[in-house]
């Protein structure tokens, strides 16, 4: 488990350790002992958790709706009555019961701490990420060194629009936990499509060296290639291999997409 203590909050991230990779957080209150859960999978091992450091569960948040990221929320709202599950209207149908419409600009407090939520759609309609201080929880909507698919109710162009609007902007100094970890495979797709950048060889022995994959937004602007749908680079070696592809940001981010997918 990856834990980041701040003055008034932790964050504890666990790997779910399946075939998918799925990463599930907990943020806990440090001046009371509620905490919230994040796209739970294993209900077991978090209760466990919870159970043996005295936490209260204020809340469940759900990124989005795909079975990997709510399929713990049931048991873990049977046990903490109070608990309410957190997602957007575009994701209601897949959960029940005691839900909690959430939009861009809504806050959701827990003991003494509040979370602020963004839209960031693509990957699915209702994807949206949590902010807490300088840390933001992108579910599938960013990777290290990578993007969400859009296969399942996904729409690349939305993805785009959220890439350039919205994740791009987010401050540098910015802590990005994801929904998966895909770091390896990513960097060495990155590489294929942006062979001169030196940065994707330093993360990637960075990351052989460590046990934890971690990253910031500043990091991801310097290796992940859907950051990087305008940087030079980038663009002039793909427009060499695929002369068809138009140069505009949009089509070079579906070109990355569409590669990615068959990677
Ligand atoms: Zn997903």
């Amino acid at each position: 488990m990856y834990i980041l203590e701040n003055e008034n909050f932790n964050i504890y991230r666990f790997d779910v350790g399946n075939e998918g990779r799925n990463y599930q957080y907990i943020v806990k209150c440090n001046e009371t002992s509620e905490c919230v859960v994040i796209d739970p999978l294993d209900p077991v091992s978090l209760l466990h958790f919870i159970r043996d450091n005295k936490l209260r569960v204020a809340e469940v948040l759900n990124t989005h709706g795909h079975p990997d990221h709510i399929g713990g929320n049931n048991p873990i709202i049977k046990v903490f009555l109070d608990s309410r599950i957190h997602i957007h209207r575009e994701g209601l149908d897949f959960v029940a019961p005691r839900t909690v419409v959430i939009d861009e600009g809504d806050v959701i407090t827990f003991g003494n701490q509040s979370i602020s939520v963004i839209n960031t759609p693509g990957h699915c309609p209702e994807h949206v990420s949590f902010i807490i201080g300088n840390n933001i929880f992108v579910g599938d909507t960013i990777f290290l060194s990578g993007c969400g698919n859009v296969k399942f109710r996904g729409d690349v162009d939305v993805l785009f629009d959220t890439f350039k609007d919205k994740i791009r902007t987010l401050d540098d100094n910015m802590n990005i936990f994801c929904g998966h970890d895909y770091a390896i495979n990513n960097l060495e797709y990155a590489l294929s499509v942006d062979p001169n950048n030196k940065a994707i060889n330093d993360k990637t022995d960075k990351l052989k060296k460590s046990d934890e994959a971690l990253s910031t937004v500043a990091e991801e602007r310097l290796y992940n290639p859907f950051m990087r749908f305008d940087n030079e680079g980038l663009v002039t070696n793909l427009k060499e291999k695929y002369p068809e592809m138009n140069t505009d940001g949009r089509s070079v981010f579906t070109k990355l997409r569409e590669l990615r997918n068959n990677w």
